[in-house]
């Protein structure tokens, strides 16, 4: 069976103000709107303040808007939280979760992980679910162990989906990214993205079975228009989540240029 469709998505993270985003977003729906038949899906995740500007700029465009990160709560007394209702609200489809700057940088548990997750679906929006070694964890031959493990907490259980869409290949996709490759311009091997990514595969198969094959495995960490294309080809590499590269137009188009489904 073919693999999934890929899915280029660019992480703004904090950085660009209205007018930037203006360009930004303009550039890459101009470039999805002239490329001709695009063959990957584009998102792009601004910051949550012009992220309703961005949709509404795109919205006749292929490229899809999401948010960076939500609160697990609907609603509710969480000053300066942003709930996945609200994202929704202003056109957001799809959300990163538990992005490594807030597992490290803000201590973000895969239980506060998880919980966002199941907002997120509940929301009826995509959760992209971040994961990834240290290096010091990869030093210590732990990435595979820290992977699976990432991937049991951070999913929502069996239980807590009760009522709610169970985990798919429509509304989950996994982003691989170590660490220590992202903002540095390290990344690994080919050989080392692929083994991470098999196994992320096989985990999710023990889980859901077959529907695993179809749910995308995105890798990040360095990603830039000149290792894209090899990256992509990689087995079980269906897309990437960009950084860096995604601030800058033409980065971001050469990468998507560079998937071919
Ligand atoms: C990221 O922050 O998700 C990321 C992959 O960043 P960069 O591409 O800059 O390494």
């Amino acid at each position: 069976m073919a693999g999934p469709r890929k899915l280029i998505a660019g992480n703004w993270k904090m950085n660009i103000l209205a007018a930037e985003g203006q360009a930004l977003a303009g550039a890459v729906g101009n470039y999805a709107a002239s490329a001709g038949p695009l063959d990957c899906d584009l998102l792009v995740c601004p910051p949550a303040t012009i992220l309703h500007a961005v949709a509404e700029q795109l919205s006749d465009s292929p490229v899809a808007v999401g948010g960076q990160n939500c609160h697990a709560e609907p609603s509710g007394a969480f000053t300066g939280e942003i709930s996945a209702a609200m994202l929704a609200d202003v056109g957001a489809t799809a959300v990163i979760l538990g992005h490594s700057e807030r597992r490290h940088g803000l201590g973000e548990t895969d239980a506060m992980v998880q919980a966002k997750v199941s907002a997120v679906l509940n929301a009826n929006l995509i959760a992209i679910v971040c994961i990834g070694e240290t290096e010091a964890e990869r030093d210590a031959g732990q990435t595979l162990a820290v992977l699976r493990n990432q991937l049991d907490g951070s999913l929502p259980s069996a239980a807590s989906t009760e009522g709610m869409e169970e985990l798919t290949e429509v509304n989950t996709v996994v982003a691989y990214e170590p660490v220590w490759a992202i903002g540095t311009g390290r990344t690994p091997t080919e050989a080392e993205i692929a083994v991470a990514h098999n196994h992320i595969r096989a985990c999710l198969e023990k889980r859901i079975g077959s529907a695993a094959d179809q749910i995308r495995l995105l890798y990040g960490g360095s990603m830039k228009p000149d290792n894209a294309a090899s990256i992509l080809l990689i087995d079980n590499v269906d897309g990437g989540l960009i950084g860096g590269a995604s601030l800058n137009a033409d980065d971001f188009c050469a990468i998507a240029a560079a998937a071919v489904s």
